[in-house]
């Protein structure tokens, strides 16, 4: 792959004009009714649309639930991945799929409510290329959920190169010339928000109340978005790798200030023995941040490898709805281009 991409590759109008992003992973006691929603908001748009479903490895009957509405509604799509990989990989993929004018990626836990559509459509129309849902409050999440993303939009926007706009989820509109230059992005460690924001072109906020999940439970521990957060920070930031440099640099200035202080000390004073405090302290405080320095270096490695091996993306075990893609595909990044 070349390092530049061809710019913004030529466009030809699509007769989709709105293609509609969603990830389902085990979430079956919500599909009729966000379906039921969802269609109410498309239908007085008159325009033609498709609902791109991707489910990401459920495990209980969101396939067949979607599969259903698929026979139903042909409009409605499905890709069908071989196991979870994850919210992020979901998101691409369905992205992968579309092939409407503008794209509009939103979770399938009516968190995001549908009926925000019309002013995503409206502000692309006026000529943005990215319309991104900031949000105004959020519903039924707990104190700390609320107060751990509020730390990490704030971390995230002090260390990051690339503003990453805040409180703002996945919830937005993209046009089509966004979402093919996405598509030739062949990073593994796919923080969407991030890519979302680097890509730049002229992007605009609309504000909306988020509500809380209509059915089931966030598959999202904290562990696992202590993890996000840190695919977030290390994707985007150099921060981490560098502090150790200047924090290293300090050290050794003090160092050298202090040895010299001794020296000077010894000769005027002669050599006393104690210090076996100081001496500890020191010695186990370099250990301690030597380590950290080890570990950061790790989280680097590890995505670089990650990057290296160069596996698919993503396994579709069956797409239902797709006249151009093969039933079973395979999903790299030069294929993808
Ligand atoms: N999701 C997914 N794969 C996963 C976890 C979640 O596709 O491994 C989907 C999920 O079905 C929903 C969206 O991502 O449509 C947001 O998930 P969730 O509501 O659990 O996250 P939260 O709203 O708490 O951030
Ligand atoms: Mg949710």
């Amino acid at each position: 792959m070349s390092g530049a991409f061809q710019s913004t590759p030529h466009i030809e109008r699509s007769e989709v004009e709105l293609s509609i992003v969603v990830p389902f992973y085990n979430e079956e006691l919500n599909i009729d009714w966000f379906f039921e929603r969802i269609e109410a908001v498309l239908a007085p748009l008159n325009v033609a649309y498709e609902v791109v479903c991707v489910n990401d490895g459920s495990r209980d009957q969101t396939v067949s639930f979607l599969i259903a509405h698929h026979h139903r509604n042909p409009a409605i799509k499905v890709v069908d991945f071989s196991r979870n990989f994850g919210k992020e990989v979901a998101i691409t993929a369905g992205m992968d799929y579309t092939v409407g004018n503008a794209v509009v990626v939103m979770d399938a836990d009516l968190q995001d409510p549908p009926e925000l559509i019309h002013e995503l459509l409206a502000k692309w129309r006026e000529g943005f290329d990215v319309v991104y849902a900031v949000r105004r409050s959020r519903q039924g999440e707990t104190w700390l959920k609320r107060f751990t993303a509020y730390s990490f939009y704030r971390v995230i926007g002090r260390v990051s190169n690339t503003p990453i706009p805040r409180d703002t989820g996945d919830f937005r509109l993209l046009d089509r010339r966004v979402v093919e230059v996405l598509k030739q992005i062949p990073e593994r460690t796919r923080f969407m928000k991030g890519l979302f924001a680097w890509v730049g072109f002229r992007q605009t906020a609309v504000e909306y109340d988020r509500a809380p999940r209509y059915q089931g439970r966030s598959t999202w521990n904290y562990w696992k978005l202590w993890n996000f957060a840190l695919d977030g920070i290390f994707s985007f930031s150099l921060v981490p790798l560098k502090l150790w440099g200047y924090l290293g640099l300090m050290i050794s200035l003090i160092t050298l200030m202090y040895a010299g202080f001794l020296v000077v000390r010894t000769l005027l004073f002669g050599v006393d023995v104690p210090g076996y405090a100081s001496l500890m302290v020191a010695v186990l405080s370099l250990g301690g941040v030597q380590l950290m320095t080890l570990g950061i270096l790790g989280e680097y490695l590890g995505r670089v490898y990650e990057e290296v091996k160069g596996r698919p993306l993503y396994l579709v075990r069956n797409a239902y709805g797709f006249s151009n893609y093969p039933a079973v595909s395979m999903s790299t990044p030069s294929s993808r281009n």
